[in-house]
This record gives C-alpha cells, sequence and structure tokens, in this order.
C-alpha cells in the first residue's frame, strides 16, 4: 500500500494526564535542541509531500501547547501538492483557536473526548476542563472546518455507559462520533488490559437506544473507521477497531515524532532519524529520496498480530 498519510508529534509535551497514557512524573521532557524546529518540520513535510505523503495530521502530546502552532500551520498549508492538512488535539485550548486554525489553512479537526461527565473527565485525564473542551467542539463546529470528528476510547467499566449519550452528539450535531477500542500500549495502559470494550458492543449499545445503524460507502476521510448513520441524525457514527478486527494490511500512514525520529508503524522501532539528515546540510532531493527509503521498509515490514508492543502515546500521538 502506497504511503499517503503522514502523522507528525509536534511537541512530548501535554496540558493532561490521562490513565492510559504516559504518567506526568515519568515524562523526561526532551531539551530544546533535540526538538524539531518548525522550519525543520516544514521542510521534513515538503520532503514527504514529494515522496508521495498527500495528507498530514498533526498531534502530539498536545498540539495546541506548541508555541506558534498557527504559523506552523500556516506554513504546512503552504506546501504545494499537499492535499490536506489535519490536526488531533484533547480541544482544552481550541475555543479560542479553532478560527485562526481554519483561517491559517487546517482543513479538518479531531477531538479526543473520553466522557461527558466532569467527574469521570477528572478521573480519566488527572484534570479539570470538560467545559473548555466542550468549548472547543462548539468553536470548530462553527469555525468551518470540512469535518469535525469526536474520538472516543471506549474502556469497560470506565466510561462504556456512556456510549449512548456520545452517540446522541452524532444525532444532534454535524459531527462525526468515532468509538476507538482502548489497546495496552505501556505499563500504564497494561493496568486496563480488560478494559477492551469492542466494536461489537458499542454498536450493540447503540442500537439498543437509538434503532439500527445503516453503514455509509467508504469515504474518503474515514481511515480505518467503519462509519454508519443513524436515520434522521445530523453527523455520523464510526467504530475503529483496532483490537477486534486488525486492520494493518490497509495501513498507508508513518508517523515522525517531535524530535524527527520516523516510525514506518506505531509499533515498530524507530530506525530513521530525519533530524540527522535536516542538519546534515542535505539537498531537499536526497531528502525526498531518503524518506522514499524509508516508505519501503514500511512495505516490507509485517505486523498482522494487532497486539501493542511498548509505546508512549504522549510522544508519539496516537
Ligand atoms: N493530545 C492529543 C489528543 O488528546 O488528541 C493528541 C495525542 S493523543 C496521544 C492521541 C489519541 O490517542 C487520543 O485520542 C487518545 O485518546 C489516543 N490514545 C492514547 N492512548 C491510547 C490507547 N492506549 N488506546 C487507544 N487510544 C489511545
Amino acid at each position: 500500500m502506497a504511503v499517503e498519510y503522514l502523522r507528525i508529534s509536534l511537541t512530548d509535551r501535554c496540558n493532561l494526564n490521562c490513565i492510559y497514557c504516559t504518567p506526568k512524573e515519568k515524562r523526561a521532557f526532551l531539551k530544546h535542541e533535540e526538538l524539531l524546529r518548525h522550519e525543520e518540520i516544514a521542510r521534513a513535510a515538503a520532503g514527504f509531500v514529494s515522496a508521495g505523503v498527500k495528507k498530514i495530521r498533526l498531534t502530539g502530546g498536545e498540539p495546541l501547547v506548541k508555541k506558534n502552532i498557527i504559523g506552523l500551520v500556516s506554513m504546512l498549508r503552504a506546501i504545494p501538492g499537499l492535499q490536506e492538512l489535519t490536526l488531533t488535539t484533547n480541544g482544552l485550548l481550541l475555543g479560542g483557536m479553532a478560527v485562526p486554525l481554519r483561517k491559517a489553512g487546517l482543513d479538518r479537526v479531531n477531538i479526543s473526548l473520553d466522557t461527558l461527565q466532569p467527574a469521570n473527565f477528572r478521573k480519566i485525564t488527572g484534570s479539570e476542563g470538560l467545559e473548555d473542551v466542550w468549548d472547543g467542539l462548539m468553536a470548530s463546529l462553527k469555525a468551518g472546518f470540512s469535518e469535525v470528528k469526536l474520538n472516543v476510547v471506549i474502556m469497560k467499566g470506565i466510561n462504556d455507559a456512556e456510549v449512548p449519550e456520545f452517540a446522541r452528539l452524532a444525532i444532534d450535531f454535524p459531527l462525526t462520533v468515532r468509538f476507538i477500542e482502548f489497546f495496552p500500549t505501556n505499563e500504564r495502559s497494561a493496568r486496563l488490559k480488560d478494559a477492551l470494550f469492542t466494536t461489537a458492543e458499542a454498536k450493540k449499545k447503540i442500537e439498543e437506544v437509538y434503532g439500527p445503524l445503516e453503514q455509509l460507502p467508504p469515504g474518503a476521510s474515514d481511515g480505518p473507521a467503519r462509519v454508519y448513520k443513524r436515520r434522521g441524525g445530523k453527523g455520523k457514527i464510526g467504530f475503529i477497531s483496532g483490537r477486534s478486527d486488525y486492520f494493518c494490511g490497509a495501513c498507508n500512514r508513518v508517523r515522525m515524532d517531535c524530535t524527527g525520529k520516523v516510525y514506518p508503524c506505531l509499533f515498530s522501532p524507530s530506525t530513521h532519524n530525519l533530524r540527522d539528515h535536516l542538519r546534515s546540510g542535505e539537498d531537499d532531493a536526497s531528502l525526498a529520496e531518503y524518506i522514499k527509503k524509508i516508505f519501503l521498509v514500511k512495505s516490507n515490514y509485517k505486523k498482522d498480530s494487532g497486539s501493542a508492543g511498548h509505546i508512549e502515546m504522549s510522544s508519539l500521538g496516537g
């Protein structure tokens, strides 16, 4: 499968402390000089685009805590040939940033939110701020993005009871609500290994309340999600079933972390350090050639068990 999708983690910093992510106290933040500068990120991104990437997603850490993210979005938007620029955020800072991000050229936004209840928000994220996320969601619905998605990681016994309430949002708002199967990725999330709540369980729960969901044909922005609609609903409901229905064969993405390490697969070790290439005075053509070689490694990489190795989502993004 041709690599057409790049996810860039902009920072290892985050303003939340989610139960399945790296605990704050264990995060030894990277030094400034280890991080790619905006110009380096933009040059790397342009190299990826000339090697075949059509879509870039910005993630983190929390991308909205990155200094001058609006300026970076403008720089990336100016890359010729880039078809789509998107961002995944926890939404805390989105209320005041949705319009500037849209104006700077961001096409779409995904918001991660696992609960609609303040006490559960505190339990899952270790923070206050549900109202801010809600404001961010509403602001992004008005900002003119081509699509707004809400990503919900469902965990048995933690937030599975809220599935119908989340589904309701896809009926009331022009929003794609996506239920994501939880997968253990590190020591902290391994404690929640029994929290898997499958797509089949979530779909059943929704249909018990709202009646049958109608599956939609795959859309260009669906990625690995299977997407449905409830008759009369303003939005859509998607399911990402990384545990119960592996989708490695259809994967067209690579990831670059905030230091320039490139990961052909979320679970593969990084063997490619683009930062060295960016800082060695190499010209753009050789940079693109190097990136094409990484893509070849991905096409030869076999990972079809769907089980996670050790990854830190706090630095690599989802
Ligand atoms: N801070 C941003 C955010 O919250 O969207 C971007 C980074 S966050 C690591 C990206 C996504 O990964 C979030 O939607 C989060 O819920 C998801 N995620 C992190 N650990 C996960 C896990 N073990 N299983 C499933 N999703 C996970």
